[in-house]
């Protein structure tokens, strides 16, 4: 384990502006900074030792700033603990250590020749979810933003390496709640959509949440461009709080009045995501109450089946049971997905290789 000083700081944790005004403030120049940038955000592996592309007063910087004895910075490359593929090869899950030590999971999923990653946003989490791995861990802290974009580097360099591909989507559906680390996860998501950074179109950017009702609000008055998931899995205050401890704080009245006001203000689709967990939300009545609460939504809903773990008894609904609730919703107007559990063979539910790592 690194232990990091505490005037020590993160050149991923930079956003461009900051970048550049350091570099002048440090009597370089705005084109070192694009340099700079350029270099940081495709090629931060290389970065072990100088890269041979600096000259000039860049690299005497680099070797003062970055690699000398009293270093101001360092890069958010994180370590592989391990590395878990699916048997069919398209699925790889990462349980990657931070410099203080903790670990989190990054998981790169391929289908039909597209890559999207599933984006941890902190280590643990404090929402407490009854069927989730991470959830049963608890809180540990949030991620920087630089910890959060250093995941999506990884695994834009192996999908160069191993696939000669680029990534095309990226859910912050990892570990941890994304709006509890509002902060950290918009300036990364800036970094990940800029043109002269990774370059990740904003539309295929999606933000997940199990309903933080003052954040929704805020991206909405923000304006903010990427696309929103909805964690519901319950129709009604009761069914939600059996399972999502955050339903107490926030009730359904209020969380459908957000998801509303995001709807109107921004003109956008919410996801619905629903897990089908058996005997629990998988009912035909539920179906029916699930679409009285969205009536005449902007919603796509997703529907899951549970991916399960060793702290929760439930388990995942029959094939049957999902066609039914499927057919009900769609009956009712709303688009549904059915969509099959990916990568359960490399325990790809947030926190399960953590879980097991531990
Ligand atoms: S499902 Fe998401 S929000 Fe809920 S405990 Fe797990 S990581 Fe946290």
């Amino acid at each position: 384990m690194l232990s990091t000083p505490s005037k020590l700081r993160s050149l991923h944790d930079f956003s461009f502006a900051e970048l550049e005004a350091q570099l002048v403030s440090d009597g370089l120049s705005a084109t070192h900074a694009h340099t700079l940038w350029r270099s940081l955000h495709g090629h931060a592996d290389a970065f072990q030792t100088m890269p041979t592309n600096f000259l000039g007063p860049l690299a005497r910087w680099m070797e003062k700033h970055l690699y000398s004895e009293h270093a101001d910075y360092f890069l958010d490359v994180p370590e592989i603990v391990t590395e878990t593929r699916s048997s069919d090869g398209l699925t790889r899950k990462y349980l990657l250590r931070l410099r203080d030590g903790n670990t989190i999971e990054t998981v790169l999923m391929g289908y039909e020749g597209r890559f999207t990653v599933c984006v941890s946003t902190q280590v643990g989490c404090a929402m407490g979810c009854v069927f989730c791995a991470t959830g049963q861990m608890g809180f540990t802290r949030h991620l920087r933003s630089g910890e959060i974009l250093g995941q999506v580097l990884h695994v834009q360099r192996v999908l160069r390496q191993d696939f000669g591909k680029s990534l095309r989507n990226i859910v912050l559906m990892g570990m941890g709640e994304p709006l509890h680390n509002y902060d950290a996860v918009m300036k990364a998501l800036t970094v990940v959509a800029d043109v002269r950074g990774p370059s990740l179109s904003w539309q295929r950017i999606t933000i997940s949440t199990v309903g933080l009702v003052p954040a929704i609000r805020r991206m909405a008055d923000e304006g903010c461009p990427y696309s929103l998931a909805l964690s519901l899995h319950g129709a009604t205050d009761e069914q939600r709080r059996a399972l999502i401890p955050v339903g107490r704080k926030w009730p359904m009245d209020e969380l459908i009045e957000a998801c509303r006001y995001y709807n109107r203000k921004l003109g956008k689709c919410i996801f619905i995501e629903w897990t089908l967990i058996a005997g629990t939300n998988d009912s035909p009545e539920i179906a029916h109450q699930l679409a009285k609460l969205l009536e005449g939504m902007d919603v796509h809903i997703n529907l899951i089946p549970l991916n399960p773990t060793a702290g929760y008894a439930g388990s995942a609904s029959a094939h049957s049971a999902g066609l039914e609730f499927q057919r009900i919703l769609r009956a009712a107007g709303f688009p549904v997905t059915f969509r099959q559990r990916r990568g359960i063979d490399v325990a790809a539910g947030c926190g399960q290789l953590k879980a097991q790592a531990s």
